[in-house]
């Protein structure tokens, strides 16, 4: 059943609304189509959070949309949606806009994509999308807008908001569970893992993203989840990857892992996200992934190269260590060590050369910070990675990895004017 709720029922505060997401349901409405702010968006409005990010979903095909807006680009092969793009380098800033997309369970999608002739006229004046060898692919077979609801994953996430009107559409109770602080999967939770189970991690996410305002899972939507955890095998590393980064860099690191424990899913989701939750106590991983949380609070960016050296560095110091022992010169044992660490523990990942190089010089530039006389301070600090390995050294200092008195040093140092370097030189001498 479709429910709308006015502003006096809902309470969202206009103000929270971003001015782009409301241009662009303005000007598809002002075509003769339907548009709302939809998914995360809506579940944040209505929770009071400020949304870092706006998707607004209508009844319009992409070339509709893209047609309408003077910078819009058509992303995604298998599922399409337009970027309507505002404003100009860093300050840009894109509105996501989907069109709305029929459910279809797997015996439908099935169907759907093996016999294109007979789904046809199953789905009735559906517009499909087809690929060069005449599939249609199931992500973008449109729909009516219940049915873009019914095929999102939680209540919550499923609501849709009209900034002009102010009325808020419900599907599924969302508004419900809201307030009752429930995370509620829509459908058959099990089933719904069984088609994406990367559901299971978005169950871990967003109980950790609102946990401290006392949101918790459903049991019914929570009991399935460690039988279904297996069928994580299937989905790409490279999604589970990203996954990872988003349990780990969103602000709620800490709030996750205490997830991934209370669900009993702390191991077997991805490789290195076992790693993680292992060494989640250890002293350097606690810090890395508190000061993570505490730095995306303050509304500062964290990089995934940062925190995975962290998580990471006793296995170089291990192998770096055991190079030593066998007579390796010190450098090229640090590379070796590297080298091995990346190979073993990160996979075929998105951004893998970049992560691949940042990692490595915030590792070896580690034993580089021992060396304090004549020109090398000067050449360190003017390296474009100084910083987060600097950073890096902070840390481990706080935790009794390095030398207090060292890293104190270096944070004078690449601050001070030439002639205090000069004397910070000669007083480490
Ligand atoms: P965040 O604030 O972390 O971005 P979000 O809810 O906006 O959270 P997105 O990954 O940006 O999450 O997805 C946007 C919306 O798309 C979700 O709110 C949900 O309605 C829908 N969605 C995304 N991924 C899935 C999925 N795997 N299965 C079903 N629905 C999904
Ligand atoms: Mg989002």
């Amino acid at each position: 059943k479709r429910e709308e709720l006015p502003a006096s029922v809902h309470g969202i505060n206009p103000e929270l609304v971003d001015d782009r997401a409301i241009d662009v349901v303005r000007t598809l409405k002002n075509a003769g189509f339907e548009a709302y702010i939809v998914g995360g968006a809506v579940r944040d409005l209505l929770l009071g959070l400020r949304p870092k990010d706006f998707d607004v979903a209508t009844n319009a095909s992409p070339e509709e949309v893209k047609r309408l807006f003077r910078r819009a680009f058509i992303i995604g092969k298998r599922f399409r949606i337009v970027h309507v793009v505002y404003g100009r380098g860093r300050e840009h800033e894109v509105i996501e806009v989907s069109t709305f997309r029929a459910f279809l369970d797997n015996s439908q999608a099935e169907q759907v994509s093996g016999n294109e002739r007979t789904s046809k006229q199953q789905l009735m004046g559906m517009q499909h999308a087809v690929d060069a060898s005449g599939r249609v692919l199931r992500d973008n077979v449109w729909g009516p807008q219940d049915q873009d609801a019914t095929r999102r994953d939680f209540t919550i996430n499923a609501m849709y908001y009209d900034p002009q009107s102010q009325v808020l559409v419900d599907f599924h109770k969302g508004i419900q569970d809201a307030h009752k602080r429930v995370l509620r999967m829509i459908g058959d939770p099990e089933q719904r893992y069984r088609e994406d189970p990367v559901r299971i991690i978005r169950a871990v996410r967003f109980g950790a993203k609102l946990a401290h305002l006392g949101f918790k899972l459903e049991a019914k939507t929570a009991k399935p989840l460690v039988a279904c955890e297996p069928l994580l095998h299937d989905v790409p590393q490279s999604r589970l990857f990203d996954e990872m980064l988003k349990l780990l860099l969103t602000g709620h690191a800490t709030a996750s892992i205490e997830q991934l424990q209370k669900l009993g899913l702390a191991k077997g989701i991805y490789p290195l996200l076992d790693v993680v939750v292992e060494r989640a106590a250890t002293p350097l991983v606690q810090a890395v992934l508190q000061d993570t949380d505490r730095r995306v609070a303050e509304g500062k960016t964290c990089v995934p190269s940062f925190l995975l050296a962290c998580v990471l560095w006793q296995d170089v110091q291990a192998g770096w260590q055991q190079r030593l022992n066998n007579g390796a010169h010190s450098f090229p044992a640090l590379q070796d060590a590297i080298d091995e660490v990346f190979e073993r523990r990160i996979g075929d990942v998105s951004g893998r050369g970049k992560l691949a190089a940042d990692m490595r010089e915030i590792w070896a530039m580690q034993p580089r910070f021992d060396k304090r006389t004549g020109a090398t301070p000067f050449s360190l600090v003017a390296q474009g990675r100084f910083r987060a390995g600097f950073d890096f050294l902070r840390l481990r200092a706080d935790v009794g990895d390095a030398d207090e008195a060292l890293a104190n040093w270096w944070q004078l140092f690449q601050y001070a004017d030439e002639a205090q370097r000069e004397d910070l030189i000669a007083q480490a001498r």
